[in-house]
Formats: structure tokens, C-alpha cells, sequence
């Protein structure tokens, strides 16, 4: 890959831990951070937008693409059905423009990534307990029994590769979970908001 002026950042971590969630709060407060939107086979749940939450696109499409070499990286993450893949076009012009592209993919994407671009500042975040996680998947509700305990096997195998990341975040409370991102990010040399 070529030389670039701004910085990638992976965010990583079990399904169930709260990534999304701190993701969105980080986002709303470092307006130099900016989300690369991936695309997905996956259908979308209540409450997803197109174009915001993912690139929702058919299967077809989606190898299309992977063949034409639009993804930085994809997989099938749960060995079922699903695709997942950042989009180059999601992330190349702005790393060019110099901005910091956040990228919320899992273990096997952030391997891949790595690869093309070693500087990347990987973080994972880790539940308190792994117990957690199966709590969380529950009372999320929105799907079958048997994906959840997929989802939850997988989860378990995720957090086994939590030492391949840089940062290692526990999120015990979800503002010292975000205030510690934000540090990380400012120390590495994330613009910080105009003061208003
Ligand atoms: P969900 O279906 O719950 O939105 O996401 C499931 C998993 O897919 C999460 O662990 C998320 O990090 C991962 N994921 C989302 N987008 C991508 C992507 O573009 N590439 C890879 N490798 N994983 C992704």
C-alpha cells in the first residue's frame, strides 16, 4: 500500500461487549474520527440504515465486488451465510485527505489489515467477565437461539486473540470504556474538537 497521511484505527471485540455502542459515543464526540461503513450479505435488523450502518448488498454483488478488488479485506465471519468487507472506497481517499478512518471489523479482517498496514492502532474490547456476553446476546433478543449460541462461540474465540491488538480496553462502564479510547487515540495524535 502507499504512504499515507492519515491513520487507521481497527476496533475489535466480541459480539455482545458493547462495541457499537462506544463506537457511536466516540464518534459524536472526535469529529476528526470517521467511520468507514462496511458492506455486508447480511440482511438488516430493525432500526438499520442503508448506507449508515453498512452497505447492505446481495451475495452476487458482494463476490462481484470482491473479485473486482473493491474490499481492503472480507470474510465470512460467522461460517455461515454472512460476508463482511471494508470497502477500499471507504477508507483510501480519506487516509489520502489525512483524516483517522475507524474501522469496527472482527479478528480474521483486522489480521488482513494489518498486513497492508502494520501502523494501524488496533484496539479490543474486552467484557469484565465472559459471562457477560451471553447476558448481553440475550437481551438483545433479535435473534434465533441457534445464532446466538454461534455468535457466542465465536465471541469466546475472539477474545482468545485479544493479544494480537495493541490496546486492550475492559468495558466495566461504558463512559470510562469511551474516555479510555478517546485517551488512546488523543496520545497517539488524534486532532482534538475546535474548542467552541
Ligand atoms: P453484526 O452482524 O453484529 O453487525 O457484526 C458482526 C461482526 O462482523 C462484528 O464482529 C463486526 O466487527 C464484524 N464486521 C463488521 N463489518 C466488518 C468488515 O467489514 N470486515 C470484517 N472482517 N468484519 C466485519
Amino acid at each position: 500500500m502507499s504512504t499515507t497521511r492519515g491513520q487507521l484505527v481497527v476496533i475489535s471485540g466480541p459480539s455482545g461487549v458493547g462495541k457499537s455502542t462506544i463506537l457511536r459515543r466516540l464518534l459524536a464526540r472526535l469529529p476528526h474520527l470517521i467511520p468507514s461503513v462496511s458492506a455486508t450479505t447480511r440482511p438488516p435488523r430493525a432500526g438499520e440504515r442503508d448506507g449508515v450502518d453498512y452497505h447492505f448488498i446481495p451475495l452476487e454483488e458482494f463476490e462481484r465486488r470482491r473479485k473486482a478488488g473493491d474490499f481492503l479485506e472480507c470474510c465470512q465471519v460467522y461460517g455461515r451465510q454472512h460476508w463482511y468487507g471494508t470497502l477500499v472506497d471507504e477508507v483510501a481517499p480519506r487516509l489520502a485527505a489525512g483524516d483517522w478512518v475507524v474501522l469496527e471489523i472482527d479478528v480474521e479482517g483486522t489480521l488482513s489489515i494489518l498486513q497492508k498496514f502494520p501502523d494501524a492502532l488496533t484496539i479490543f474490547v474486552e467484557p469484565e467477565r465472559p459471562e457477560q456476553l451471553d447476558e448481553r446476546l440475550r437481551g438483545r433478543g433479535t435473534e434465533s437461539p441457534e445464532a446466538m449460541a454461534r455468535r457466542l462461540e465465536v465471541a469466546l474465540r475472539e477474545l482468545a486473540e485479544a493479544h494480537r491488538y495493541r490496546h486492550r480496553v475492559v468495558n466495566a462502564r461504558l463512559d470510562d470504556a469511551v474516555d479510555q479510547i478517546a485517551e488512546i487515540l488523543r496520545q497517539a495524535g488524534l486532532p482534538e474538537a475546535a474548542a467552541t
